[in-house]
């Protein structure tokens, strides 16, 4: 692929040029004082169509859902249907207003009103709120509610949360973030929570577990309806982390497992693209107990006929989000629950389960698969067998991935399994999708054994290949500053 030239200004050279103003002349400096205003702007001289083909052909070096097939686990990056986000482009939904008077809002306030009620059936919860942001914040609101009712009891001791060690790194950091001190519960050999540990970590300090279901190992705590039982016995709350509801939603329904308040990741399960940073719905729903606590405000059905915002209740966290949350994922997820409905939600998650399991199936004999039994909505597959015998690890594998056009699986993760490289297939590809992505890991893992170098220093066919991926995150800087000026503010 040839490099991208990023310096093509020339001098003199426009895009567009606009007629002469004929309003009065305002000085920007009198409108902003003269320290906001530059003196010149460096800005690239280019033509329109020197533009217009330097940024489609920077859209074409993205890696995106509508190029390719992104098996990344724990992320459900599926292919979420183009007419929900025309719907969600309604001039109705994208010109009403956050500080509209509520009796003319109606209709939007008709479409949270309605999530709402659906995502508590498909919780199997009392009440949902759709303020939370993502899945993270949503977790954190949680929390906060968790605590406010241990609070509301008189309970004030309860100052640990319980952490399942296979899961996500926003619980802990949620839990953290919240004020309460953390401790991880392990798992036992078979992937799952181990139920003797738990037991001996279980006294009055504990406000709650928080356990995903099914768990970051693709696997289905079989145990839940006991681990519920023990932590309620202990006083604590149950918290279920829904990011892998993919996998069950429309089959089987945390409420009913015993957990008291869960979050949904509206950007994985319910048809919002992700990946880039937002925006996001990592709605929540709770059980009765729960239910005083949640944001306000509520949008409450009085009976006459009308919608309303109701800020005043007594045991309120207070707000978790500016106005009501971000809109719009609540419209394109509406979209996507009605058209699909109960037996359609249902059929994501059996294809969802059958797709994960038939990628473990064929991968089974060239990687190692450490919990190798029927998996829920992803499969997690170790390289250790590549590390000791070749020297190549997960990450090189997942760089050679790229060579074969496709998106890396999540790498490292669950950390509980060394060498991971986590799959999550999704209930949109196709056989044969599958087939080609469990064919490019075949091959992978034979070049493993005949030429390791390759896959070591993979990637070869893309436009950089190897960054320094802890500077990317550390010291991000996507901002372009002309070379003769860099210190510029
Ligand atoms: C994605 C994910 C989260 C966090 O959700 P965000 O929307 O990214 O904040 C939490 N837990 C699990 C298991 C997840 O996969």
């Amino acid at each position: 692929m040839e490099p991208l030239v990023f310096e093509k200004s020339v001098s003199g050279r426009i895009a567009a040029r606009l007629p002469d103003c004929d309003v009065p002349h305002v000085d920007a400096g009198d409108l902003l004082g003269s320290g906001s205003v530059r003196e010149t702007l460096d800005l690239p001289e280019m033509s329109e169509l020197d533009v217009v083909r330097h940024f489609t052909r920077l859209s074409h070096r993205n890696y995106a859902i509508d190029l390719g097939f992104y098996p990344l686990g724990s992320c459900t990056m599926k292919y979420n249907p183009k007419v929900h986000e025309m719907l969600a482009r309604l001039d109705g939904f994208t010109d009403v207003h956050p500080l509209q008077p509520e009796e003319t809002a109606q209709g939007a306030l008709t479409v949270i009103h309605a999530m709402e009620r659906i995502l508590a059936e498909i919780a199997g919860m009392e009440a949902a709120c759709l303020q939370p942001a993502a899945g993270a914040h949503g977790e954190l609101v949680s929390l906060m509610m968790v605590r406010q009712y241990h609070r509301s009891r008189g309970d004030t001791d309860r100052n640990v949360i319980l952490v399942a060690d296979s899961a996500h790194g926003t619980n802990p950091a949620s839990a953290a973030r919240c004020g309460f001190s953390v401790r991880s519960v392990p798992s036992n050999d078979r992937g799952l929570t181990d139920l003797g540990a738990l037991r001996s970590m279980l006294d009055g300090s504990v406000a709650a577990l928080m356990l995903t279901n099914p768990n970051t190992l693709g696997l289905f705590e079989s145990d839940v309806q006991e681990i519920c039982r023990l932590i309620h016995e202990a006083g604590g709350l149950m918290y279920c982390d829904g990011a892998n509801m993919n996998a069950i939603v429309g089959v089987a329904r945390p409420g009913d497992m015993g957990f008291d308040v869960m979050h949904f990741n509206l950007h994985k399960t319910f048809s919002t693209p992700h990946g880039g940073g937002g925006p996001g719905c990592g709605a929540i729903a709770v059980g009765r107990e729960l239910e005083p606590f949640l944001p306000v405000p509520r949008i409450a059905d009085r009976g006459d006929g009308q919608l309303h915002l109701e800020y005043g209740r007594p045991h309120t966290i207070g707000r978790a989000h500016s106005f009501y949350g971000a809109f719009l994922v609540a419209v394109r997820a509406y979209a996507y629950i009605r058209s699909l409905g109960a037996a359609g939600l249902r059929q994501v998650a059996e294809t969802a389960v059958l797709n994960a399991n038939y990628v473990r199936a064929r991968l089974r004999g060239h990687y190692e698969i450490p919990h190798d039994r029927t998996c829920m909505h992803e499969v997690v597959i170790s390289a250790s067998r590549q590390k000791s015998r070749h020297g190549v690890r997960a990450l090189d594998i997942s760089k050679r991935l790229m060579d074969y056009g496709f998106h890396p699986p999540t790498n490292y993760f669950p950390l509980v399994v060394p060498e991971a490289l986590m799959i999550e297939p999704t209930e949109t590809e196709s056989r044969e999708t599958l087939d080609a992505f469990c064919d490019a890991l075949i091959a992978i893992a034979r070049e493993c054994e005949t030429e390791p170098d390759l896959v070591r220093s993979a990637p070869h066919t893309t436009v950089v290949s190897r960054l320094d991926e802890t500077a990317a995150v550390k010291q991000l800087n996507v901002r372009w500053t002309p070379p003769e000026q860099e210190t510029s503010v």
